[in-house]
């Protein structure tokens, strides 16, 4: 499989560290709202890459964190803490607010069919994990006290920016407009560890350390997480792009100062998915929502087939009228298998299922070429076989594409099934009228007439014929009149 590493800024080719197993890691949600359809599309991103991995016969093993504690609403460590304002919100406990977001979470994901990460860790779990590498960093001489704060000295570093290539003073954290300068850091990309004082007394969860009581910043979690589930090294990590700087970047500055060797080989990076207005983000107040694409009457899993039909590293623009576009697309995919006979007997033809198999699993392997691997369900529709192995290939490639594909034409083939054909039993008033009982009881003389028990149907004519309706048997129905 070839990836682009946005630490090298280069496609590559993907070669774990383990024969045995991929080491994944993806940054999850700061659970203090809903997750917003911006931020789904980095999680089902991250959700084809690692199917698309087991696809390609790796086995994965991918951590996830759930932010409940230490992002603050600046990723500069300043500002309020997006927890505590969650919380105030809603006048409830930031513990509520983190159980209530977390489970709408995972809600969203199962909706969009994104799998559930092997391993879902809340960083108010591993407090012991975060102190233990802050301690180490202080001991190395890669961090600080300062003002009741720990800082990690960023001018220790040979190499602090992996993933830009911009001026320094242009990214420098401390000094961007709008981000207030915090006078303890030493230098402005010093970044906190671990916070006693903040600005915020109210602080809900706070933990003993040797440095006073307190919590972690945000950017530790992720490293202290990874490092408890998945050991000293790391295969890929995951993220939106706005991860990249600066919290990617903290992350590999103090997991690699702590290991003393390289962390992670492989960085992704999925881009932004942008309204017509910017990037969608959650500190705007107004964004869209699962739940509300749903209440508009959308299946979630169109959605997940609009973000397939572009490249992850592409910005994707949302409106409703490309969506729209999406469901055209995934209704006429679905029509066109709903056609195949799924009690079709043949061999399952090996070398048609191969041949498709391998574009797809090309596509994929090429930088995760999604729009490219959905062109794939074309080609196996119109590919010269049987239908049991279509069938088979296409439920093959749903293992990756996560579109319910099967499932729903079946659910398409039973609705045709139901539907009244053309030419089928059609019940008239010549007035234009609509009157129930009058229909109930013309519907039964034609049950009776199928029944061959002619007795009857001719005893409901006269049934009628004493109400004052009068019937006259057309092509394909009844027409009735009153006289
Ligand atoms: P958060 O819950 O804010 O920590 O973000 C969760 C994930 O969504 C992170 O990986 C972000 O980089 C990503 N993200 C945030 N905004 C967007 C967006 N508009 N489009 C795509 N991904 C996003
Ligand atoms: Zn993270």
């Amino acid at each position: 499989m070839y990836l682009y590493n946005s630490a090298t800024r280069k496609r590559e080719e993907f070669i774990p560290n383990h024969p045995d197993i991929v080491k994944m890691y993806t940054c999850g949600p700061t659970v203090y709202h809903y997750a917003h359809i911006g931020n789904l599309r980095s999680y089902i991103m991250e959700d084809v890459l690692e199917k698309a991995l087991r696809y390609a016969g790796y086995n994965v093993k991918r951590v996830m964190n759930i932010t409940d504690v230490g992002h603050l609403a600046s990723d500069a460590d300043t500002g309020e803490d997006k927890m505590l304002k969650g919380a105030k919100r809603e006048h409830k406990s930031v513990m509520e607010i983190a159980k209530f977001y977390t489970d709408a979470f995972f809600e969203d994901c199962r909706k969009l069919n994104i799998k559930r990460p092997d391993v879902v860790e809340p960083a108010t779990n591993c407090i012991d994990e975060y102190i233990k590498i802050i301690s180490t960093l202080l001991d190395k001489g890669f961090a600080y006290q300062a003002g009741g704060n720990v800082y990690f000295d960023a001018s220790k570093l040979d190499r602090y920016y992996i993933f830009n290539d911009h001026d320094e003073e242009d990214l420098a954290v401390g000094v961007r407009e709008g981000v207030e300068e915090d006078t303890n850091k030493r230098n402005k990309n010093d970044f906190v560890l671990w916070f006693t004082k903040s600005k915020f007394e109210d602080q809900a969860l706070k933990w003993d350390s040797p440095w006073g009581v307190g919590y972690p910043g945000w950017h530790i979690e992720c490293s202290g997480i990874s490092m408890k589930h998945l050991g000293q090294d790391l295969d890929i990590h995951c993220g939106g792009i706005d991860n990249a700087f600066p919290h990617h970047t903290n992350e590999i500055a103090q997991s690699e100062s702590y290991l003393g060797h390289k962390w992670c080989n492989y960085w992704m990076h999925v881009h932004h998915l942008n309204t017509n207005s910017g990037k969608m983000s959650k500190s705007k107040g107004e964004f869209l929502t699962v739940s509300l694409l749903e209440s508009k009457g959308y299946d979630p899993l169109a959605y997940r087939l609009f973000c397939l039909q572009s490249h992850y590293r592409k910005n994707l623009v949302f409106s409703f009228e490309n969506l729209d576009n999406a469901v055209v697309t995934y209704g006429k995919m679905v029509a066109k298998i709903a056609a195949l006979n799924p009690k079709d007997e043949g061999e399952l033809d090996q070398a048609a299922f191969d041949a498709l198999r391998e574009k797809f699993l090309n596509a994929l392997n090429n930088d995760l070429n999604t729009s490219l691997a959905i062109t794939a369900v074309y080609d196996a529709l119109k590919y010269k076989t049987n239908d049991r192995t279509k069938l088979a290939v296409l439920a093959d490639f749903d293992r990756v594409l996560g579109l319910d594909l099967i499932a729903k034409a079946d659910k398409k083939r039973q609705e045709m099934a139901a539907a009244p054909k053309a030419g089928s039993f059609a019940i008239v008033s010549e007035a234009g009228e609509s009157d129930p009982a009058v229909e109930a009881l013309i519907q039964a003389r034609q049950d009776a007439k199928k029944a061959k028990n002619f007795a009857e149907a001719d005893r409901i004519r006269d049934e009628l014929k004493a109400q004052g309706i009068e019937l006259t048997d057309v092509p394909g129905g009844v027409k009735w009149k009153r006289v």
